[in-house]
């Protein structure tokens, strides 16, 4: 029987402002018909975890790299409300953390 292939996972961190308004089906709906910043993922791709940034200035993302690193994700989605809705003046640091802890990062989800 031949091997399955290993199956991409994904994080998605995503606003905490916009997470007030937002239940992240946008998200949600694109990932799940791999469409826009999903498209190229097959159909045995993972999300494995999906968190906001805990408000500005992106609090959170220090306090749970652990944690998200025990996902083992090979890449984090930076969520459309965070780089194209709000303009985010974070996004740096936040995307920062993430490659400094080894995680590849992708701009936009939907
Ligand atoms: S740090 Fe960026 S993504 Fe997080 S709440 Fe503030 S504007 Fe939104």
């Amino acid at each position: 029987m031949a091997d399955e292939a290993k199956p991409t996972k994904i994080a998605v961190i995503r606003c905490e402002t916009i997470s007030e308004i937002c239940p992240g089906a946008g998200c949600f709906a694109a990932f799940n018909g791999r469409k826009a910043s999903f498209a190229d993922y097959d159909e045995n791709a993972q999300i494995v975890a999906y968190f906001t940034c805990g408000g500005c200035s992106g609090r959170r993302v220090g306090n749970l790299i652990g944690e998200i690193k025990g996902a083992e994700p090979d890449v984090v989605h930076l969520s459309t409300c965070m780089v194209k809705s709000t303009d985010c003046p974070h996004v740096d640091y936040i995307r920062g953390v993430f490659e400094d802890a080894g995680i590849k990062v992708v701009e936009g989800t939907h």
